[in-house]
Parts: structure tokens; sequence; C-alpha cells
């Protein structure tokens, strides 16, 4: 088997990877928060991990792989200050916190079944192991982690002398920053909710008993009682995006491996964050971009799966509707290309010619280096317009879809009578070039689509049909 190397955030490096059980893979990212649709942001996060663990299934490794849904407990900020996110957005709705969870959350798996990923093995809600994090608390404060305030029971960060490493945290830089920063009975800066109790005179939609009273549980106590359940006080790799660092996992490492008294996880992944030209993405802004709002303007899912292949998982990527129509035309261009291709094939067969196992050790080299499936795909690309036979072709990117994910098997051979796909491929660049205002190109374009023997049609928004003469 080849060697996998992913950058770890604890050690700010490429390592090895190296499973605790041998062909296993253990792995526990942290799900949506079920107030409101996914945006493109968020799918950006699910993709990346998406990419991981099809990377591990392809180096052969049985994966295991559980995601929580926050269906309670997220504050509006992450210094457990604010409202329940769950239960503002019940109250926009005028449903109740369990409708709007059930509601968004079927609203995300559908999202990401229609970007292909695949679905985790495990989907755990947090509502649905309340007891288990009772019992992390427990453990914390028998252990003596944790002390009371008039709303909640916090984790005393002091406390835990390796709190921070995650993030390296400048904790004493951070109590600096506590005079303006919060005020409330909180010891330190750092220091999180393990429960927070229901406000007096107030019965919240969700809340429950615990020995230090009716209320409910901390964000970040969730993942590390639902991943040790599922997975075991010690497994693999833990992801999600880069906001996580700081705060929810550095919250996460602190309280398992206190409670546990091992280590927690061995590799921490993180995915940058798509920007948009305004700025950061978010849903609490309010408008926001959802993988629907690409469809109606009229792309696939999949043209936006493209467009997030093209970038490294540890890059920020802005978005914009110029950068998705050019993943766009690509991933037309490549589709046409195997159109093409598998209309040439004489008669399918399996296996690969000593020349294209070239090109598939440097597609694996390439997506166990980190996962750099961007040069995965310029590699799919060099194979396609490569001397191999149409066979190899095929059997390639069929191979290398196991990571991109792209339904490449689906894509049917021209027919006799359909439009060539070169034909169409001039005509995507006409169009390119009439956008661009290059009309002398344009019209060599449309020339060299008549010399084909086919005619171009504008339509309006830059659209065209394509005849034959
Ligand atoms: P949330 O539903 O807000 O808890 O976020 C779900 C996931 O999306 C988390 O792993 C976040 O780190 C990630 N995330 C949030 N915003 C972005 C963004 N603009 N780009 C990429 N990932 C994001
Ligand atoms: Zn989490």
């Amino acid at each position: 088997m080849e060697k996998l190397f992913l950058f770890n955030t604890l050690s700010r490096q490429k390592e090895e990877f190296i499973p605790i059980e041998d062909g296993k893979a253990g792995m526990y990212c942290c799900g949506p928060t079920v107030y409101n649709f996914a945006h493109i942001g968020n799918l950006r996060a699910y993709f990346f991990e998406d990419i991981l663990k099809r990377v591990l299934l392809y180096n052969g490794f049985k994966v295991k792989h559980v995601m929580n849904i926050t269906d309670v407990g997220h504050l509006v900020s992450d210094d457990d200050e604010g409202e329940d996110k769950m239960e503002k957005g019940a109250n926009r709705e005028g449903k109740t916190v369990w409708e709007i969870a059930e509601f968004y959350t079927e609203a995300f798996k559908s999202d990401i079944a229609m970007l292909n990923i695949i679905p985790p093995t495990i989907y755990c809600k947090a509502t649905d192991f309340i007891k288990e994090q009772v019992e992390m608390v427990k453990c914390l404060d028998n252990k003596g982690y944790t002390y009371s305030t008039n709303d909640g029971v916090y984790f005393d960060t002091q406390k835990f002398p390796e709190y921070g490493k995650l993030a390296l945290l400048d904790i004493e830089g951070l109590e600096e920053g506590k005079r303006i920063a919060f005020s409330d009975e909180k010891k330190h800066k750092t220091d999180f909710a393990l429960w927070k109790f229901s406000p007096k005179n107030q019965k919240r939609q969700m809340e429950w008993e615990s020995p230090w009273g009716t209320g409910f549980p901390g964000w970040h106590i969730e993942c590390s009682a639902m991943s040790i359940k599922f997975l075991g006080r010690h497994f693999d790799i833990h992801c999600g995006g880069v906001d996580h660092i700081p705060i929810h996992h550095t919250n996460e490492i602190a309280q398992a491996e206190a409670c546990t008294g091992e280590k927690f996880v061995n590799y921490w992944l993180h995915g940058e964050f798509l920007i948009e030209e305004k700025g950061k993405m978010s849903k609490s802004a309010g408008e926001f971009l959802r993988l629907k709002t690409l469809v109606d303007k009229g792309y696939s899912p999949l043209d936006y799966r493209y467009f997030l292949l093209m970038t490294h998982y540890r890059k920020k990527i802005k978005f914009s509707f110029e950068n998705l129509d050019a993943a766009r035309n690509g991933f037309q261009n490549l589709k046409n290309k195997l159109k093409e291709i598998k209309g040439a094939l004489k008669d399918a067969k399996e296996g690969l010619s000593d020349e294209a196992t070239k090109y598939r050790t440097k597609f694996i080299d390439s997506i166990n280096d980190d996962l750099n499936i961007g040069e995965g795909l310029a590699i799919l690309w060099d194979v396609l317009k490569s001397e191999l036979d149409a066979n190899d072709k095929i059997n390639l990117a069929n191979e290398f879809d196991r990571i991109l994910g792209l339904d490449l098997a689906k894509i049917e051979a021209e027919q006799a009578g359909d439009i060539p796909s070169e034909v169409i491929e001039l005509a995507n660049k006409r169009k390119e070039a009439k956008a661009a205002k290059d009309f002398k190109l344009a019209d060599e374009l449309r020339q060299q689509i008549k010399d084909k023997g086919y005619e171009l049609l504008d339509k309006k928004g830059g659209e065209f049909d394509i005849k034959p003469l």
C-alpha cells in the first residue's frame, strides 16, 4: 500500500497516516447546526471531509465516519453568550425547535446527496445523547475540573495545563483581553460552559434534568461525548472547518482528555473557508447562497463540486459566479471529451496498460500528498489528452472518479448524429470570447465551426443552438 500523508493541525506538519487499528480509520466530523439551510461555504467543509473519506477508502481503509447533528445548545456566540441558535430559529419561523431541527436535517441530507457526498456511517443527534453528555460533565466534576456560576457549570481551563495546544493559543494575551471581552462570572476568558441552566421563570422548549439543575448541554460537550461513544476514547481523525480550531476543537480536547486521561485524537484536519467577494459568508447575516440558489440559476450541483475540486482544502476559495462559470465550462469540456472517447471505444475491456499504470501512480501520489485533488484533476485531463487508447482512458477516469465523485461512469458515448464534442467545445470558447468582448476571436471560432459543417444560432443571454449546415 502507498503511504498516505495528511496535514495535522496539532503538529502543523504533514504526517504519515498510521491508524490505531490496522486497516481501519475512525473519523469524526463536526456536523451542521440545524437552525437554517447550509450555505455553500458550509458545504465546502463537508466536501473536504468527503474527499478525505474517499481517499481513505481508496487506500483500502475501512472507514467509520461519524457526524453529529447539533440540534441544541449552540449559542449565537462561541463564547457561551446569547440565545440558543435553535430556539432563535424556531421563533423566527413560528415552529417548534423539534420541527425546525427535523426540517433542516432533511434539507442538509438532501444537499450533501446532490453534491455526491457519501453519507456518514453514523449520524448522531445531540438530543439523543443527553445522558452521555451529562455523564461526561459528571466525570469532569468528580475530577475537579468544573465550577458553577449563576448560569451554568463551566470547565476551568486553568486546571488543564495543556489547554490551547491545538490552536497554539496565547492564553495570557487572551486573558488581557478579558476586561473588554466578557463580564460574567466566568473565571477565565477561555473557560466554557459544559451545562447551561434554563433561564429562571422561563421554560425552554428543550431542557433536561441534571445533578446541577434543569438546563441543556453546552455546545462542545456533545462532540466529545458522542465521538467517544461511537469511536472510543482514542480515535484516528477529527475534522471540521478552520473556525473550529481556537474554540470548539480546543475545548473538545480539553474536556475529553481531562475526563479520560488519554490522548483523544491522533490527527486533526481542518478545511479552509469559502469566502465571498464581500467577505465572510454567514448564516446569521441573513442573505446567503445555498446550493439551491445555484441550481435555480442553472448550475448543476456537480458544477459546484467541480469548482471545489480545483482548490486544495487548506487554501481559501473566493466564490464568484465568474469563477463558477469557468468551472462549469471546464466540467462541460471534460464530459464532452469523455463522450467522444466513449464513442471511439470498440470493445470495452478491464485492466490498464503499463503506460496507463504510470498515470495512476501519479494520481495516487497526488491524492496521498495531503489530498492534492486539484493536481489529481489535472492528471485526469492529461490522461484524456494523452496517446493512451480509449479503454485505458475510460478505465482511469472511472477509477479516479472514486475520489472525484463526478459521476463520470454515467456519461454516455457519443452517438452518430450527436453534435461532436469538439464543435461544442468551440462554441463554448466562442461564448467566452464574446463575453470577454473579443469579437475577432468569436468570429474566427464561428468560422471554424462552419468549416466542420455546423451553424451557430445565437440565443438570449449568450446561449446558443448548434445545427448541421
Ligand atoms: P455550522 O452549521 O455553522 O456549525 O457549520 C458547519 C461547518 O461549516 C463547520 O465545520 C464550519 O467550520 C464550516 N464552515 C462555516 N462557514 C464556512 C465557510 N464559509 N467555508 C467553509 N466552511 C465553513
Ligand atoms: Zn464538533
